[in-house]
């Protein structure tokens, strides 16, 4: 049996590897668990999976969980907080953990599991983003597997050559071509773009997501902050990372080679594909998800991204080539931006303006420890926060 631990269970990521996992009940063991406040789902896939351990991040939370579980499940230690979530990402029982909290949240539990050296399935693009540098070197240093879950970075996992992490050039990868629908507002007039509401941006065309990312699709903060994840996962330099727009997200993105070959990963725009080929790799096994229809795609369109309409996408590029702690300033300017056009306190344009702002009043510095990584992120929310609480021009 190989034991899991699924750090953020009660998203969407979380549910999709639980509905993958109960497939193949034979050979897969949920052993610890993990979710922010969502004690009712949590309850719930305690009954259903009986892990060992759970933590919730929010200690009332946990209080909640654990007097609900004392009677039907008192054989589950409840945890909280970040011991707790740590807890969950070095359980002695788990060999491989789902890391599928969203934002920088999600980065301390996952370099923990890195650290107890188990094998990483990384959906939690934004550890990435804030900490790469540092992320990849323990991962070196520790010897662990890193299996992507984000579709495009899976789609070129499997499309690139053995023996790629020794360096692309050696192996003829010349680009990454990747893919993004463009989101709900591809086609939205722009002047339309100040007025749009949470609930549009939330209705993905092809993907059913958490909140979060689902506005950072509308603003292609995601593609930009995958850009970065590509970076650090591939070895690739940005201007060898090309964004095309897909709409029909049937390609999940392409390795291009020197010898002109472009080798690409296609399938219906279902998570549990990616999460079913980090789970069993090597080897294959069913994830649920239907067979792709060619004949109802009909056909494939791909254009050019509009760094007009998507000014995020910008911010990432100029972010991960100042590098060091900028990237880690994006992020967390943009977790606030997004929250608080959530929240409905700005709109879906002052997003890009306040992360831009808060790049330029902070400025970077060199990333050479966690500390200042996580200092900078603090600094970026707190910048963040003012300019919200101002007028945004
Ligand atoms: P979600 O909002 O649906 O779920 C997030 C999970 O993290 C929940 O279990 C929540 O309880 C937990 N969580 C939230 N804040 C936390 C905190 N402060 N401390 C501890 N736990 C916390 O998000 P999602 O859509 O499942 O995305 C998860 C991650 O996967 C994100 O990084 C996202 O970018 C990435 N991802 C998601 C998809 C997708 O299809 N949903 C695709 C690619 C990548
Ligand atoms: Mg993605």
């Amino acid at each position: 049996m190989i034991g899991i631990s699924v750090l953020g269970s009660t998203g969407s990521i979380g549910k999709s590897t639980l509905d993958v996992l109960a497939r193949h009940p034979d050979r897969y063991q949920v052993v610890a668990l993990s979710a922010n406040s969502d004690v009712q789902g949590m309850r719930e896939q305690c009954l259903e999976y009986r892990p060992m351990m759970v933590a919730m991040a929010d200690p009332d939370s946990a209080r909640v969980l654990s007097r609900e579980l004392a009677a039907a499940a008192p054989e589950i230690t409840v945890l909280s907080g970040i011991d707790g979530l740590k807890a969950v990402a070095t359980h002695e029982s788990a060999d491989q953990v789902m890391a599928a909290i969203v934002g920088a949240a999600g980065l301390v539990p996952v370099l923990a599991a890195v650290e107890a050296g188990k094998r990483i399935l990384l959906a939690n693009k934004e550890a990435l983003v804030v900490a790469g540098g540092l992320f990849m070197e323990a991962v070196r240093r520790r010897g662990v597997i890193v299996l992507p879950i984000d579709s495009e970075h899976n789609a070129v996992f499997q499309c690139m050559p053995e023996g790629y992490e020794q360096g692309l050039d050696g192996k003829g990868v010349k680009r990454i071509l990747l893919t993004a629908s463009g989101g709900p507002f591809r086609t939205l007039p722009v002047e339309e773009l100040a007025s749009v509401t949470p609930e549009q941006a939330c209705a993905h065309p092809n993907w059913d997501m958490g909140r979060k990312i689902s506005v950072d699709s509308a603003t292609m903060m995601n593609k930009g902050l995958e850009v970065i994840e590509a970076h650090w996962l591939f070895g690739a330099a940005p201007e060898r990372i090309q964004v095309v727009i897909h709409p029909q997200s049937v390609i999940h993105s392409m390795v291009e080679y020197v010898d002109g070959s472009v080798l690409a990963q296609l399938g219906n725009p279902d998570m549990r594909t990616p999460i079913a080929h980090a789970l069993a790799w090597p080897e294959r096994m069913e994830s649920g998800v239907s067979s792709l229809n060619l004949f109802e795609v009909a056909r494939l369109d791909f254009e050019a991204p509009d760094l007009q309409r998507f000014p995020c996408l910008g911010l990432a590029f100029r972010a991960i080539e100042e590098g060091g702690s900028m990237p880690a300033i994006l992020n967390a300017a943009n977790e606030v931006a997004v929250a608080a056009f959530l929240e409905g306190r700005t709109g879906f344009t002052d997003i890009p303006r306040i992360i831009g702002k808060t790049m330029d009043s902070l400025g970077g510095q060199a990333a050479d420890s966690l500390e200042v990584l996580l200092e900078a992120d603090a600094q970026a929310r707190e910048t963040a926060e003012r300019l919200l609480a101002g007028p945004v021009t």
